[in-house]
């Protein structure tokens, strides 16, 4: 057997894909988009797989871009067999492709404007909306722990990851000249005292690990203290009716952000405020959140009893138009608006910013990464003045970078959720993490269970 990482290797964290190869199958497990690096969009738009015909599976982890954005591109290119992933995954993915192939579209068109100007042709986007509904036909939803035969020779079996709704671990059983072997793949995992949903679950024991170590090198500060300064701010803005803005990404954080609140009001830390949710699709991921109830955990399945999620209570206002969200200039405090883009790169928050930035009243809520010359950079980093569709804006508010809410597993719950599986002396191959964050991990694995952890890199097949 033969396992061929096609990024998420090699010291990179995005574009998560693997090609595995036994003596009757070939399948992939995620397919996603590299993101963020200079020659993202060249390696996006190199197929993982030359032959579609002989590929039986694609298996996905869970449904962030970096893990499914590159299906599109599959199945465009021919790919027709069938795609498994849990129910939620399958959910949140269409929305997140949906949204991906929109982009993709007019990134398309503006490197084809350069292009021109550069007396080169034209290329086609890596793939367009009319592209998505082909996937929605090859989804198939799993069960977690139910075992399921995904080629031949090859049966998986997911597990809760506690990354984001419906997040999983696979572990595939595979037998080559009746012999079986068993590999689990982490996929990402969450963090153990995240709010709403379930942690992650025990894997059984497995002859080879291929596991996430995006924090491998550092221990998160204890949740609860992310929440209480998170509490605090509200207080304050609450007491002078000031506005909270959350520029953020449509999965995941929105939900948290507005779950803590809904605590908060139920909880009469604070009286209860309009929270405005400025994203259709962050309103359409939230559906998928209500929609899967069988996926919270205990605490959260109290609350819903009580009635406070599904998010209502007369304080989630869903903000859907361009109209809607302009009215929102003209709101009063206290309130809390979340819009995106998560890193104030574009989107409906631009607007909010330029209207409020300027204002002592504000507080702006950091409560995801900033990638380097985003204006959400440029606010953690405290610049007295941004630019914001070419207006010189003062920046008065009050900015917070709130790196706690993070949905990767920090070291320690890395080792944790290793610990059952290290007993069987399994080997264990280190993907989705900067080498900085790698390395010390090694290191860890080695003084804690005595296994030499290795280094995946991208085109270098594992053979097991
Ligand atoms: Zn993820």
């Amino acid at each position: 057997m033969k396992i061929t990482p096609h990024g998420a290797a090699s010291g990179e964290v995005t574009g998560s894909c693997y090609l595995v190869e036994t003596d009757q199958a070939r399948f992939l497990v995620d397919c996603g988009m590299f993101q963020g690096t200079r020659g993202a969009d060249d390696l996006n738009r190199r197929p993982p797989v030359s032959n579609m015909d002989g590929l039986d599976a694609v298996v996905i982890t869970h449904a962030h871009l970096d893990h499914t954005g590159r299906v599109p591109a599959l199945t465009k290119a021919g790919y027709a067999g069938p795609i498994f992933a849990s129910a939620a995954t399958i959910d949140l993915m269409m929305i997140i492709l949906e949204d991906s192939a929109r982009i993709q579209v007019s990134d398309n068109e503006r490197t084809n404007r350069k292009r021109r100007r550069a007396g080169e042709d034209p290329v086609e986007a890596i793939y367009e909306p009319d592209d998505v509904p082909r996937v929605r036909e090859l989804v198939r939803a799993v069960r977690l722990a139910t075992p399921v035969q995904i080629a031949p020779g090859v049966v998986a079996r997911f597990f809760e990851a506690g990354h984001m709704l419906g997040s999983t671990s696979v572990e595939f059983s595979i037998t080559e000249a009746g012999r079986p072997k068993t590999v689990v793949f982490s996929g990402d995992l969450g963090p153990a005292d995240r709010p709403m949903l379930k942690d992650f679950e025990t894997v059984p024991p497995a002859d080879l690990i291929i596991m996430e170590s995006t924090y491998g090198d550092r221990n998160h500060r204890p949740y609860a203290e992310t929440v209480t300064e998170f509490e605090a701010i509200v207080q304050k803005v609450s007491a002078a009716k000031g506005k909270i803005l959350v520029p953020t990404f449509a999965v995941g954080r929105s939900q948290q952000i507005i779950y803590h609140l809904a605590v908060m009001f139920h909880e009469k830390k604070v009286p209860v405020f309009p929270v405005y949710l400025d994203s259709p699709m962050a309103l359409e991921a939230t559906k998928v959140y209500q929609s899967h109830p069988e996926l919270f955990d205990d605490e959260m399945v109290a609350y819903r009893k009580a009635g406070l999620f599904p998010i209502s209570g007369g304080y989630f206002k869903p903000s859907q138009t361009a109209d809607d969200s302009k009215a929102l200039n003209h709101v009063d405090g206290p309130c809390a608006i979340l819009a995106g883009a998560g890193m104030c790169n574009a989107g409906r928050i631009l607007h909010h910013l330029k209207q409020n930035l300027w204002k002592p009243d504000t507080h702006v809520l950091i409560v995801g990464y900033q990638g380097n010359g985003t204006l959400g950079r440029r606010l953690v980093n405290g610049e007295p003045q941004v630019k914001i569709h070419g207006e010189k804006i003062a920046v008065r508010a009050h900015i917070h970078t709130m790196g706690g809410f993070s949905a990767h597993a920090d070291q320690s719950d890395l080792l944790r959720w290793l610990e059952p599986l290290a007993a069987a002396q399994p080997r264990v191959v280190l993907t989705h993490g900067e080498d900085r964050a790698r390395e010390p991990l090694v290191t860890e694995i080695q003084n804690r269970f005595g296994l030499a952890a290795e280094l995946a890199e991208i085109g270098q097949p594992i053979e097991l």
